[in-house]
């Protein structure tokens, strides 16, 4: 036995020692890897599947057959996780990919881990969906909510047509919902001015009035911003440095800090592009901040505010103008008629032949004379008249009386007028009388305004004045003609005041475009309604209706 002998022995059980361990090592390796819950596949260069594990298989639906020699059909990618979308017996499944680069059999290859997220995913975005129907509904009820608010607000703002009372109601209702506190300020001649600081805590309300009565420090940097960008602001959190930032003077920072200041908005109230003031919301509790959907909600409510606010200026503004027109076209009305007196007065006494008798040509001047001094009369009567009704200076004397006999007074005014033109006036009275408790100088008023117009506007026919009593019990008064009629449009405007169908008639010595206006105040005075109908070309029909008496 040589000596090399056992040292070869050795060696080759070493090798063979060296070998088993490798085949158990590998078998350890294929069993880790076959066991693993992951897909794992291995592709060569060409994309073609060397190695595929059981979970590979069932992942990709072919359990039995295996995928080895197979293309991978997939873009491999080193490094990232990819996510593949994998369609299995119609079934689509969601696959994370995670590639390697490595080794197979001395080659290059890639080793792809491949795992099976579908149920995770469907998890995920079962739980994405909650939160967003959750947010969805949250969003609705805080939309709601506020579109509650708002239209609340609308009403409530549109309710007054006083502008102080205006922003009293939005400061009531933004301290209910918004805000704990809330401060007022008027714009007028290039300054902010607090008008009112209302808190929701009535303990707080003489506190925060003191505050009303500070003036606002237009060099702060928020009071200027705001006059002159007129965009809203919003600190959402106030703390004492912020304070002594905001408001240099102490006595009102002590204030401020009493009626309690955590969150603060600023917000222009903007009318017809005009600024007109500003509101501050405050809201006193460290838990309740003001984000940016408080700050939309604000800026709708104060522009809701602004809008009231200037309506109710307007409105103002129109009413006091009113009254000053009436009350002059009352006073120049009257003014003008006393001359007139004395024109008529004089002409009557020449037409008599006093102080001496006249020549038939100085006569025939006189009578045109009068004839126009007579119109301007009327003309002014009835803007006297008007104005007295518009301006609410005209009383009602009310008596019980047969309304048969007003209508015949009025019909025996207006037949002359009538026979000039050559139409018939018909009157139809009921035989028995018809009471009403009424004003009689005011219907008859109405009564020659409306037969006026109906021989005014008749040129050949008849004018038929009716009376008759409504099941309710009141007593219906129609003045029907056959003249030129009114359009459906212009049927709308007839009762407003100087309109008229033809404006060029005024001019042309025809009314005053105010004859229907003081028929429709009287009536209204006397507690009744006007109404017209009309065809154009075949006539027009006016019907009053005041209340009956016993
Ligand atoms: P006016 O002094 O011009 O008659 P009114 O206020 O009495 O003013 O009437 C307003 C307008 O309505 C008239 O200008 C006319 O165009 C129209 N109108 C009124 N009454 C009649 C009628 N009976 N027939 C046709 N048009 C009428």
């Amino acid at each position: 036995m040589s000596a090399t002998e056992p040292a070869v022995r050795d060696l080759l059980s070493e090798i063979q020692q060296l070998h088993e361990d490798l085949r158990l090592s590998e078998a350890r390796f294929r069993d880790v890897i076959e066991r693993n819950a992951d897909a794992i596949v291995v592709i060569d260069v060409k994309g073609t599947i060397q190695f595929a594990n059981q979970a590979a298989n069932h992942l990709f639906g072919r359990p039995g057959a295996g995928l080895a020699g197979t293309a991978f059909g997939f873009p491999v990618v080193t490094g990232e996780t990819a996510e593949l979308d994998l369609v299995r017996d119609g079934e689509h499944l969601a696959v994370e990919m995670h590639v390697v680069e490595s080794q197979w059999l001395g080659k290059p290859a890639s080793i792809a881990t491949l795992r099976n997220v579908t149920q995770r995913k469907a998890g995920e975005q079962h739980e994405r969906d909650l939160i967003r129907s959750e947010a969805a509904r949250a969003t609705a009820e805080g939309l709601a909510g506020r579109s509650r608010f708002l239209a609340e607000s609308t009403a409530v703002l549109s309710s007054s047509m006083d502008s102080a009372r205006t922003l009293t109601d939005l400061a009531r209702l933004s301290t209910a919902e918004l805000a704990d506190w809330v401060i007022i300020y008027a714009y007028d001649n290039g300054k902010l001015k607090r008008t009112d600081v209302v808190h929701a805590d009535p303990s707080k309300a003489a506190q925060a009035r003191k505050l009303r009565d500070f003036s606002v420090n237009h060099e702060a940097e928020g009071v200027a911003r705001l006059i002159e960008t007129r965009t809203p602001q919003r600190a959402e959190r106030i703390d004492e440095a912020a304070l002594q930032g905001m408001v240099k003077d102490e006595a009102q920072r002590e204030i401020i800090r009493e009626l309690g200041i955590a969150s603060f908005m600023f917000v222009p109230m903007i009318a017809r592009q005009k600024l007109i003031g500003a509101i501050s919301f405050i809201s006193a509790d460290p838990n309740r901040l003001f984000q940016d959907e408080d700050v939309q909600l604000a800026v709708d409510l104060a522009a809701r505010a602004a809008l009231a606010v200037d309506n109710a200026k307007l409105y103002e503004e129109a009413r006091k103008a009113n009254q000053a027109k009436s009350e002059l076209l009352a006073i120049i009305s009257h003014d003008l008629r006393t001359p007139l007196n004395s024109i008529l007065g004089y002409g009557q006494l020449l037409q008599m032949g006093i102080p001496e008798a006249l020549s038939k040509a100085s006569l025939e001047h006189v009578e045109r004379m009068m004839i126009s001094a007579k119109h301007q009369l009327y003309l002014i009567d009835e803007l006297l008249h008007f104005a007295r009704l518009d301006s609410n200076h005209e009383q009602v004397e009310r008596h019980v009386l047969d309304v048969r006999t007003v209508l015949n007074e009025a019909a025996d005014l207006i037949k002359p007028v009538a026979e000039a033109k050559q139409l018939e006036l018909q009157v139809d009275l009921p035989d028995h009388p018809h009471n009403a408790l009424t004003d009689p100088d005011k219907l008859r008023q109405i009564l020659i305004n409306l037969l006026g117009n109906a021989v005014r506007y008749t040129e050949r026919g008849s004018i038929r004045l009716e009376l008759t009593k409504s099941a309710d019990g009141m007593v219906v008064i129609r003045v029907r003609d056959t003249g030129i009629g009114i359009a459906p449009e212009h049927l709308p405007r007839i009762f407003d005041p100087f309109w008229q169908v033809d404006h060029s008639q005024r001019t042309r010595g025809g009314g005053t475009g105010l004859g229907l206006a003081v028929v429709k105040q009287g009536v209204e005075l006397l507690g009744g309604k006007v109404s017209a109908r009309s065809t154009v070309g075949s006539g027009s029909v006016f019907q009053i209706c005041i209340p009956g008496a016993a």
